[in-house]
């Protein structure tokens, strides 16, 4: 069981908390829960490592931000303690979880779970402060923001568990943004690889990392509310609580060409006019803007009518957009690069789906829904599994609705 920062935000809450973990126990399960930090607090630690000095040590930002889930780690297992449950808190070194060298975005390497195995046979609750590791220098790791989500499915593969429940804010995952789209619906199940596109596209309700992992162990994972009442009908229904069940593939019976539309804003477009077309030419773009940290997403070439240019476009985060131009003033006289254009307030806009792969015209239906609301594609990029789009941003709401409708998501 996971719990989120608006989960543990204060006492009261982590009090309801033991109760959801209280009525687990009760119903003969053994249970690991991973917290967050109370919800702000994280932030709050952050902007002092910044203040102290805005070029810090990495490993002392980690010593800093992991303090927040030490402290809802030990408030959980009091909480519990005092409802009559046997609990103990444990730092991610105790147990330790051993992550790589990265410290502020730290993966995990390898988790040592017997001896929370161990205490499950005597009844003991672990309650693990997520987000935090045990470096190779022997220092505390984070795993990078959103991180406790990781930690909770790694410690679930390390165990074995039957399932990983992610309790949050919100009862699900959804077909699309309920805040832009009320028609969205909730999901009853989503495989892995459909909810690694819809959690990459910004649906925040998973860190990215935590789908990757749960997807290479096979980790049923669960999202589901800690706002309901914990002793309310069906929540003690193990094998069918209310939430979404992101799984296998095999394990989705009534598959549905389209599953879900994300959207990212805050995207901008570069685009590099009549670049010489030889061999090289790709990788010496971007590579220098690899090399500069910038994530290039959505690249598009055309083949060039006479053999000697080309035309190149390709996205960037808007944020990076400045760096970004940067790197491509350096780099245009050598590769050869006519003219570099570019323009922010794009969005992308991507229908998800596995049955795309057996479905032949399900591109051409969101291209026309677009060109009847009069919205102009300026890219497209597709996989087995997603199209995506890249559109302006103001007409963001109106491209999610469109296409939500075309494919038969609206709630009825
Ligand atoms: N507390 C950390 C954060 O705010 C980790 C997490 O909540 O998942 O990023
Ligand atoms: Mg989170």
């Amino acid at each position: 069981m996971k719990f989120g920062g608006t989960s543990v935000a204060d006492i009261a809450r982590i009090r309801v908390v033991a109760q959801h973990v209280k009525r687990e126990v009760d119903a003969g399960h053994e249970v690991a829960v991973v917290v967050s930090a109370m919800s702000g607090k994280t932030n709050e630690l952050v902007a002092w490592t910044r203040d102290a000095s805005p070029m810090h040590d990495a490993r002392e930002y980690d010593a800093v931000v992991a303090s927040g889930e030490q402290v809802t780690a030990g408030l959980l297992a009091i909480a519990l303690q005092h409802i009559g449950i046997d609990a103990r808190s444990w730092q991610g070194w105790q147990i330790p979880i051993r992550t790589d060298n990265a410290h502020g975005a730290a993966r995990i390497t390898d988790i040592d779970g017997s001896e929370l195995v161990r205490r499950f046979g005597l009844g003991q609750v672990a309650v693990i402060a997520g987000f935090q590791g045990l470096g190779p220098d022997n220092r505390i790791a984070t795993l990078g923001r959103g991180g406790s989500d990781t930690s909770a499915v790694a410690i679930a593969a390390a165990v074995k568990a039957d399932r990983c429940d992610i309790y949050t804010d919100v009862d699900g995952v959804y077909t699309t943004d309920p805040r832009i789209e009320p028609k969205a619906r909730r999901l009853n199940r989503i495989s892995f690889e459909e909810m690694l596109e819809m959690a990459s596209l910004g649906a925040k309700v998973l860190q990215v990392r935590s789908v990757e992992l749960a997807m290479v162990h096979k980790v049923r994972t669960f999202v589901r509310s800690s706002f309901e009442d914990p002793h309310a009908p069906g929540m003690g229904d193990f094998d069918n609580p209310p939430g979404t069940l992101i799984c296998d593939e095999d394990e989705i019976v009534e598959q549905q060409v389209v599953t879900g539309i994300a959207y990212a804003k805050d995207e901008a477009q570069i685009s590099l006019r009549r670049v010489s077309d030889r061999p090289g030419v790709a990788a010496g773009i971007f590579m220098p803007l690899a090399e500069a940290n910038i994530n290039v997403d959505m690249i598009v070439q055309n083949i060039s009518e006479d053999g000697s240019r080309t035309d190149m476009t390709f996205t960037v985060p808007a944020g990076d957009l400045d760096k970004a131009r940067l790197v491509l003033d350096q780099i245009q006289k050598d590769v050869g690069i006519d003219v570099v254009q570019s323009e922010g307030n794009m969005a992308k806009i991507s229908v998800i789906g596995i049955g795309m792969r057996s479905h032949a015209g399900v591109a051409a239906s969101a291209f026309k829904a677009l060109a009847d609301r009069g919205i102009n594609i300026r890219a497209i990029t597709t996989s087995e599994i997603k199209i995506s789009i890249l559109i302006d941003a103001a007409y963001t709401e109106l491209a999610v609705r469109t296409l939500h409708s075309v494919y038969g998501l609206d709630k009825h």
